[in-house]
Parts: structure tokens; sequence; C-alpha cells
């Protein structure tokens, strides 16, 4: 750059309308630029209201480490070959795993599955991609189902602890109306019989959204059982008809998996029809303090319907080899079909089942 250039980038010296707060505001410092330089100032002028826009219409990007050849050969090898039922048209999903809070390591490995599950089975097309503008009700109707793969907090918006500064007060402002207007459509498209599959940390996500949560079935509230610690998990719906062709003839499994515990609310066996369970006693002992749920309810996986809408969540996602484990990819398999409208699927909540 030359010095001309570097002057005027320079808010110390052009800084009558400097902002402290926000020194990354290039817009901003535009208009403290001598007038003299006309050239200069008209590129500015230009260029400015892009950057300007390009900021309200911020997309989420993120650097995740690449999954090697090796590891894609174990996840295709352990992909299921057919689908659970034949789809019933061809069916396209959304996989959207932006976050804004902490960022999963098994979202890549997730994202090559759910690909390649796809491909294999047939029972699906995917597209992959953070991009919120998918998420405009004309855009959306164009999914069977939006799949949330470990997205964390207010997943349409940078992140408030490590990006807010690069935003002004408007700006933001402006991100978090686009962020609650784009929530709010999801929720619609899930109401109006559209899909939706979340996976694990898709709790950790919108806690200011109540119409979010009430959706997606629950918010997490801390893992006593951590990545590291081997699990029990009971079948508790074996005849359910996405359970029965997954876990057939199991009553339980063994994981080495983070497992969620769920806030009180909106969390509910009087909504949601509970699938899988933790089952603390035959699974590694944790720190009691960490244990908030007093009724020892530690539920896995469970289906809803959501207005005319199907909803599948699993809590199992955290660890890369989840995403290689053949029993678990046949789980996310069912629900995904569930949720698509494929697999026809009791939702009737666990406290009135018969
Ligand atoms: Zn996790």
């Amino acid at each position: 750059m030359d010095k001309k250039l570097t002057d005027c980038f320079n808010p110390v010296r052009y800084s009558f309308n400097y902002s402290k707060k926000n020194p990354k505001y290039l817009y901003r410092i535009n208009y403290t630029i001598p007038m003299k330089n006309k050239f200069l100032k008209l590129s500015l002028a230009l260029v400015m209201p892009l950057i300007a826009s390009a900021k309200t219409d911020w997309t989420p990007t993120f650097k995740d480490a690449p999954v090697t050849k090796e590891e894609v050969k174990v996840i295709a090898a352990a992909m299921p070959t057919s689908p659970i039922v034949k789809p019933k048209a061809k069916r396209k999903v959304l996989i959207y795993s932006a976050t804004a809070g902490f960022r999963h390591k098994s979202i890549p490995y997730g994202k090559i599955a759910l690909r390649l599950m796809g491909k294999k089975t047939g029972a699906f097309e995917t597209v992959i991609s953070d991009n919120p503008a998918n998420f405009e009700p004309a855009a959306l109707e164009k999914f069977d189902a939006v799949i949330l793969l470990n997205t964390t907090q207010d997943f349409f918006m940078p992140s408030s602890k490590t990006q807010r500064d690069e935003f002004s007060d408007k700006e933001w402002a402006a991100l978090q109306k686009r962020n609650d207007r784009l929530v709010d459509n999801l929720v619609d498209y899930v109401t109006n019989g559209g899909g939706l599959a979340g996976i694990h940390a898709a709790t950790d996500s919108c806690y200011n959204h109540k119409e979010y949560g009430d959706t997606i079935g629950g918010y997490f509230w801390g893992h006593p059982w951590t990545a590291k610690t081997n699990v029990t998990i009971v079948v508790e719906d074996p005849e359910h008809k996405i359970i029965k062709p997954v876990f057939e003839g199991m009553k339980d499994f063994r994981l080495q998996e983070e497992i969620y515990q769920f806030q009180e609310e909106p969390y509910s066996r009087d909504r949601l029809r509970v699938l899988l369970h933790l089952d603390p006693d035959r699974s590694d002992k944790v720190d009691p303090e960490k244990v908030k749920r007093t009724d020892g309810d530690f539920a896995v996986a469970w289906v809803q319907k959501v207005g005319k809408g199907r909803v599948f969540y699993t809590s199992i996602g955290h660890n890369n080899h989840i995403f290689s484990n053949p029993l678990m990819l046949k789980h996310y398999l069912a629900g995904i079909q569930f949720a698509m409208g494929d697999l026809k699927a009791d939702t009737t909540p666990s406290s009135k089942r018969k």
C-alpha cells in the first residue's frame, strides 16, 4: 500500500469520526479523507457502501481442519447402503452447521458422512451450505428437511464474543434483526409441514428464541458425561418405527460420547416421544455437581410433531468417531427419513403412550 493510501486508512491521523470501539470501520474513516484526493475519495465513495452492505449481508465462514482421505474411507465403509424406507420422491436436504459459539471438530466429519449417506442410500440429495439466504421462505421450500449439524448459539450471527468489534451498533442490530427473522422462517417452515433434524449441539442454539426451543424440543444444560466417558444408552422405544430398523433386538448399547442433559423447559415427555435415554447407573461416574436434573431423565433422542411438520433430534454427534459408527449412521438416516416425511412414525408423546 502506498504512503498516501496508508495514511488515509490511519484512523489516528484522520480521527474526527473515528470510533474507538470499532476501529475496523473503513467506511467511517472514508469521511475523514482530505478533499484534495478526489480520485481516491470517489473510489472509496463507490466501494464503501458495498462494504457496508456486505456487513449486513454477512455470511458465516469457518476454517475446519480437513478430514483425511483415510478417514473418508472409514466413514464410507461404515455407511448404510440402502435407505430405511424407499423415498416417495426425490428428496433434498439442507445441511447447516454455522456456529456462533463452540465449534465442534466433528462438523467436517458430519458433513462428509451426511453427503455420502444421501449418495449411497439414494435417500436424499444434500446441499451443504452455511449461507443464511437458504433460510428465506422461498429457498426453504425447496428442501424436504433442514439438518442442523452441531450449530451453536445464534447461528445466523457472528460470534458476540470474538467478532462483535467488526460491526457497528447499527450493523449488529441489522444482523440481529435478520437472525430473528430467519429463525422465525425456520420455525414457520417446520410448522407448515417441513422437516427438521437436529444433531447434538442443535439444542445449544437460539436460546433467546422460545419458538426454536419448542421446535427442537429442548435446551442444552451442560454435559455431565464428557467426550471420553463410556455410557450406556437404553433403547427406550424398541418397537418405534425409527428405532426398530436400526436397533432391532437391542435393549441398549455402549458408546464413548459426550452426553447432554436438558434444561427443565421446554424439554418435556408430555410433548416429545423419547426414543433413547442414558442410563447413569451403567455409565461412567461423573461429577455429581454437574448433574442438575433431579428426575434422572436423561433423554438422548426424540421425535415430535410441530404443526404439520416433523422434528427428529439426537444428542449423539460430539465425537468424530460417531460419524463412522455404522449404528449411529443408521440412527441418523432413520431420523432424517422421518423428518423428510418418508418414514412414518408415531409422535404420540411418551407420557401419553398406551
Ligand atoms: Zn459437544
